[in-house]
Order: C-alpha cells, then structure tokens, then sequence
C-alpha cells in the first residue's frame, strides 16, 4: 500500500477510502471525523460523527445536541478499527480537545497523520502537541511564511499587565476568539498571577464554562452585562469584532488589545487600531511548521490553509514531496486569526 492510497480528495474534503471516513469535511457526509471545535473543521448535519468527547460536547454547545445523527468519543491515544484502518487521535496542542489523526493498515505499512489545526507552544488550556512519526503528513499552513514567528506568550501577556498598571484607569479591552484564544489569554494572565476577576463579553461565556466543566480552571469569571465605566482598571474580554464597536463605547476610554498571530503584521495593528498587539496564536508559526513537518520524518507533505505555496516551496526545496491542496472553505468563519475579517465574529463564535 502506497502512503497516498490513505487519503485521497473529494468534493467534501479529506477522505480516507479504506475507512471510508471524511477527516474535517466541509459538507454533510455519511462519516465524520472531526479534528477539533472550530467551526470550519466541525460542521453541523453529518451522519455520524467521530471525535474526543471535548470535540463532541464543544459541537453540541454551538450546534445544539443533534448536530449530528450518531456520536462516537475516541480518548485521545486509543486506537479503533474503522474498516480496513486503524484510527487514533493524538493530541495538536491547538484547543481544547484538538487531535491529530493517525490513520494506518493494521501490522505493517504506510501511516498517515492529518494534523487539522496544531501548536508547539505551550498552552495550560490543552493537552501539549504530540509528535506522530508518519510517511504522510497532512498540515496546516496558517502561518506558513517567515514573517510569521510567534515570541514567547509570557512577554506578550506582560505587555498586557503594563498598560494596566501604566493606565489604571482604563478599561483593557482584549480582543480574543471565543474558542481556544479567549481562555488561553485568561490561563496565561493567571500563570502571570492575575488573580482579579476577568470580565467576559456574553459572546464568550459559554465555552469558557465548557472549559471549567472540563477540568481547566480559569480563575474567577464575570460576564460584563449592563456593566460600562464601574469596569475601569479592569480586564476585559471581547470577540475581535467587538473591540471597536458600539457595544465597546459603554466603557469610556479604553486600551484595546487584540491576540492574534497577525498582529506581527504592523498594517494589521494599525488598520485595527489596536494599542496593544498581542501575538497569540494557536497555529505553528514558520519555524515550528518547518520543524514538525522534519520530525515527524514523513516524505510526503499535503499542505492546507493558508500560506500553502511557500511552505510547499520549502519542502521541494528540502527533498520532501508536497502538494498545496487549495481546499475552500478552511478559515472562512472568523476563526483563522484574520482581523480583517472579523465581520460576524459574535455570530460566528456564538
Ligand atoms: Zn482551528
Ligand atoms: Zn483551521
């Protein structure tokens, strides 16, 4: 068996035919497996849908409980015989419940890992990346030029604290996706020891108490309601889409914050008017692409999302076999960490 004959292309998306499973699918199919809760990779109206339960209890909490016919859990490092293949989920390090797939003929033979959306940093809020030794690896390209190198998330929370303590008197509106940024920002604030009360647009209060029901412990929590200027000094939480607008103004002066990947692009900062850049991301930047696409040892590299070309560019360079899979319809719901199109963001991270 050829490592290609594990997945191939279809009109819905990555396909494994030997399992006869859909990885991420962008449209209803009979079989699913999801990577994680984003809503480009987790999709409502599948057959049945295969998953961590994290995954799972995230797709029900934005979809409603019957997003889909039937609903398998698969505990992340267990493996399950799915037709001809055997089928396990390794941690991306990227959300809560975020896997990679590993798909392989049972004994011997080619292994394939599809990484849906991942991270190498560090992040108290999920389970750390696990590196998967593949032939063919499937990965995310985000981030995927050398412009895109994230620094360390301490220093970046730090900028955070000394505009507060610089500016006491200032509400900090942040900026964060409801799914993953938004309860990382406050994890690392707590690993920082700010130990207040933080303040959360109603847009984000729901997952995070998914999170907490899930074991991650946010520290105390507050929803801003009819709250405005008595927030002064205080940290407050928002969807992108929200920091410059009318909702933002009950607040009087604020600092505004946003984490993103993309506020190493200075155009970006500033088209946004953001006062603080936080770059945050939950994708790999240039350099961890490049290192985890080597350490897995595949020689065969499928690249998605994003900067496909010049990550495909680098792999040809360096002996490895990759095509661009071009695949619409990843990234276009206000979770890829684009500011410029945070449009609907509240709606889309409801
Ligand atoms: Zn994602
Ligand atoms: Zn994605």
């Amino acid at each position: 068996m050829e490592p290609q004959s594990l997945l191939t292309l279809t009109p819905h998306g990555l396909y494994a035919p030997a399992a006869d499973i859909h990885i991420d699918p962008l449209r209803p199919v009979a079989r699913a497996l999801v990577t994680h809760g984003h809503a480009d990779h987790a999709r409502a109206g599948h057959g049945a849908v295969l998953a961590t339960a994290e995954t799972l209890a995230i797709m029900a909490a934005r979809y409603g409980p019957s997003f889909a016919t039937r609903t398998q859990s698969l505990p992340l490092g267990e493996v399950l015989r799915v037709g001809e293949l055997d089928v396990s989920l390794h941690p991306a390090g990227h959300v809560l419940g975020s896997a990679q797939v590993r798909l392989a003929p049972s004994g011997s033979g080619p292994r394939a890992v599809v990484s849906g959306d991942y991270k190498r940093q560090q992040d108290p809020t999920c389970a750390a990346f696990e590196l998967v030794p593949c032939d063919m690896f499937v990965t995310e390209a985000t981030f995927g030029l050398p412009v895109f190198r994230h620094p360390p998330t301490e220093t970046e929370i730090r900028k955070l604290l000394t505009s507060l303590a610089s500016f006491p008197e200032r509400t900090h509106l942040v900026g964060a996706y409801a799914l993953g940024k938004a309860q990382r920002v406050v994890a690392h604030l707590r690993e920082a020891g700010y130990d207040k009360p933080i303040y959360l647009h109603g847009a984000l209060t729901r997952l995070c108490a998914l999170y907490e029901d899930f074991g991650v412990d946010l520290g105390p929590l507050e929803a801003v309601g009819r709250r405005g200027k008595e927030l002064a000094g205080e940290i407050v939480l928002c969807p992108p889409g929200q920091l410059a607008d009318r909702w933002s103004r009950r607040f009087g002066d604020v600092v505004t914050a946003l984490a993103s990947g993309w506020m190493r692009i200075r155009a970006r900062v500033r088209q946004r008017g953001v006062n603080v850049p936080l770059t945050i991301s939950d994708h790999a930047d240039w350099d961890d692409l490049r290192a985890t696409i080597r350490e897995t040892g595949a020689t065969d590299i499928w690249v998605t999302h994003g900067a496909e070309d010049a990550l495909v560019h680098w792999c040809t360079q360096n002996g490895l076999q990759a095509r661009p899979l071009h695949l619409l319809g990843y990234g276009d719901t206000g979770e890829v960490e684009d500011p410029i199109d945070t449009a609907n963001d509240a709606s889309s991270a409801a």
